[in-house]
């Protein structure tokens, strides 16, 4: 072996650094998941290899048969994990050992680095990975050699976890990767074959990969043990199936310490078989809007491991579904290309999310309870599949929950359903106001009328509320409608009321605070909203709401220049009946009013300096004409 031709140091990258204090300081009481992460790889480094080879079979070197061997030597307190599979260059080695170039890990340290008590669930979540055999072992050495590469070009990786690592040439006969283990005083019980082979069944049965394990101790210790049952769980009937066969599946593919809150396991036959097992966990994944990191599931192909790329398989909003998709008909030999471009793909796609949205249907209508969990994990991403999966719209929206002036707080528990049964007899509508927060939409002045005739009114305070009731513009032929726009059309409440009688005082009054507030709204008009409020801002029916509008301009996007709102103010306020009959200060009163009208719907305004000196303008006047009263005699 011509090792050490050259043999380079460097020092972790902080992130590692950060990520190995945290693993070897923090992570008592799961060391034991180091060999899941170890195996995963190694299993993760075969299923590459083979998809890799269909396009390119000269990185084969002969017949391929997946292995992943596991060597326990007690008296060197060694354990040794070799595949062959992949294998890395040394580029590789830099690029994937070196750095912590993902997303998610990153999150994960900063969302660890400070806190005292970690939860070493957490570690499997966010893929540590090969960084937790630092758990167990204070000295680690790769070799490896990519397949395809010649046996010279092998690398040698070293480090004790401490300041840093180094590099060196290598050669390596079989192409694949071999992780050598120096365990650690403190964690010498995984030295014992008894120990890992608890282990390994615990976290890696599943692997379809045979996972071999041999006691090095002594010159003629024992043969190679398969210790896995490599069974695909998915292609056994459901009925030998355990619940904690299931739930152990669950969690070794998610990494989830947790129970699944659903499971939905079939079979599709006819001329495009499938299984499918498939399962939404109890809590949602901190990466959930971490667009980049969505492998939920794994396509396998009569049993052997295709891709885990979820776009393909699942749409995005229904990224948090973890399982396995096993099809007897695509190809095996299918490459990334046809993947994307295969019906046969699209149609095990939709059976499959039909067959979820099936599945989440009959779980809101029997067990309302765990459909809350489900909701308020997973409720916001949800969402979005009014917009993204126009197919099953309908379906989507039974599925849809919101707060409502019905509800008690700011739980989502509302469906579509439960509002359009308990409708007023007349009522045409389904009423929804958009705010930044539930405390905005509910405090909101446009509700009043509908408090006061007891009239219901979804308060939606997601930003993707916004577009998810564009999206579903109907529900049971029901008009969605916004109450901050248009004209609300409230006739039916009350037919017999008189028409209003038309004052030259009210016309005079509109007509001066349109111009003062010529720059700031298209129209000023009485109001039929309110009861108690002086004011509000509206938006004509086809405009964009103004919610809408601040949820794009704090996304950077230019908001349509014809934004500016209606001033509808009400008559029977006071402030109002005093404007009538007293329009001094008239200016200043305008945008007072425009402003309040603004904070009441949570927002900020635009210029709070010129706020408050028009209303310490006007308080000054106040307090003067009452110190008047009280000096002159
Ligand atoms: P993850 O598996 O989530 O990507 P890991 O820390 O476990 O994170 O591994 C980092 C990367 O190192 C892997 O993505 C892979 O590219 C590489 N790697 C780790 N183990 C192996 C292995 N046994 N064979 C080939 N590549 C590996
Ligand atoms: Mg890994």
């Amino acid at each position: 072996m011509s090792e050490n031709q050259n043999n380079d140091s460097f020092p972790f990258q902080a992130e590692i650094q950060q990520l190995l204090n945290l693993v070897v300081h923090s992570l008592y009481s799961d060391r034991e998941i180091f060999l899941r992460e170890l195996i995963s790889n190694a299993s993760d480094a075969c299923g590459r290899l083979r998809f890799e080879s269909l396009t390119n079979p000269e990185m084969l070197e002969g017949e391929f048969s997946p292995s992943i061997d596991i060597e326990v030597n007690e008296p060197g307190k060694t354990i040794k994990i070799t595949d062959n599979g992949i294998g890395m260059t040394s580029e590789d080695v830099i690029e994937n050992i070196g750095t912590i170039a993902r997303s998610g890990t990153k999150q994960f340290v900063d969302a660890l680095s400070g806190e005292d008590s970690i939860d070493s669930q957490l570690i499997g979540q966010f893929g540590v990975g090969f960084y937790s055999a630092f758990m167990v072992a204070d000295h680690v050495t790769i070799r490896t050699r990519a397949a395809g590469h010649a046996p010279e070009n092998g690398v040698h990786w070293e480090s004790d976890g401490v300041g840093g690592y180094t590099i060196s040439d290598a050669t390596v006969k079989q192409h694949g990767t071999q992780i050598t283990l120096g365990i650690r005083e403190d964690s010498e019980n995984f030295l014992d074959v008894g120990t890992l082979t608890g282990v390994i069944k615990k976290y890696s049965d599943h692997i379809s990969i045979p996972i071999r394990l041999k006691d090095t101790s002594t010159e003629d210790s024992g043969d190679w043990d398969t210790v896995n049952t490599a069974s695909a769980l998915w292609t056994r009937s459901k009925r030998d199936i355990t619940e904690e066969e299931y739930n152990n599946f669950y969690k070794s593919l998610s990494y989830d310490a947790n129970e699944p809150l659903l499971r939905l396991h079939n079979r599709v036959e006819g001329n495009l078989e499938y299984s499918a097992l498939l399962f939404i966990p109890s809590r949602a994944p901190f990466d959930l809007w971490d667009v980049q990191r969505r492998k939920g599931i794994k396509l396998y192909v009569r049993r052997i491991f295709i891709a885990d790329d979820t776009e393909r398989l699942m749409p995005g909003y229904l990224r948090f579904v973890r399982g396995v998709i096993d099809s007897d008909d695509l190809p095996l030999n299918v490459s990334r290309e046809f993947l994307q471009k295969t019906k046969q793909v699209d149609r095990i796609r939709a059976g499959t999310v039909r067959k979820l949205l099936a599945e989440l249907k009959k779980v809101s209508e029997k067990d309302a309870e765990k459909y809350q969990i489900f909701w308020d994990e997973f409720g916001k991403a949800f969402k979005e599949g009014v917009t993204e999966d126009s197919e099953n719209r309908d379906r989507i929206a039974d599925l849809l929950r919101f707060a409502s002036t019905k509800g008690e707080d700011a739980k989502q528990t509302v469906a579509l359903k439960h509002y359009v049964d308990r409708m007023h007899e007349n009522q045409e509508s389904i009423y929804f106001i958009t705010a930044d927060s539930y405390t905005s939409a509910k405090d909101s002045p446009h509700l009043e009328i509908f408090k006061k005739h007891d009239i219901e009114v979804l308060l939606l305070s997601d930003p993707i509320d916004e577009w998810v009731v564009m999206g579903l513009h109907t529900y049971q032929e029901k008009q969605l409608k916004s109450i901050a726009k248009g004209d609300l059309e409230l006739n039916w409440l009350d037919p017999d009321k008189p028409e209003k009688q038309t004052d030259l005082r009210i016309d005079s009054l509109i007509s001066k605070l349109k111009e003062s507030l010529s720059d700031r709204a298209t129209d000023v008009r009485t109001t039929y909203r309110l009861t108690d409020s002086p004011a509000c801002l509206v938006v004509n029916e086809f405009g964009l709401s103004r919610n809408m509008s601040r949820i794009l301009k704090a996304s950077g996007q230019d908001a349509p220049s014809d934004m500016s709102p209606i001033l509808e103010i009400n008559l029977e306020h006071p402030l109002i009946q005093h404007l009538v009959e007293n329009d001094s200060n008239l200016d200043d009163w305008a945008h007072v009013l425009f402003d309040q009208a603004t904070l009441s719907e949570g927002a900020a305004l635009d210029e709070p300096a010129d706020y408050v000196r028009r209303i310490n303008s006007l308080l000054t006047d106040t307090v003067s004409e009452q110190s008047s009263v009280i000096i002159t005699p």
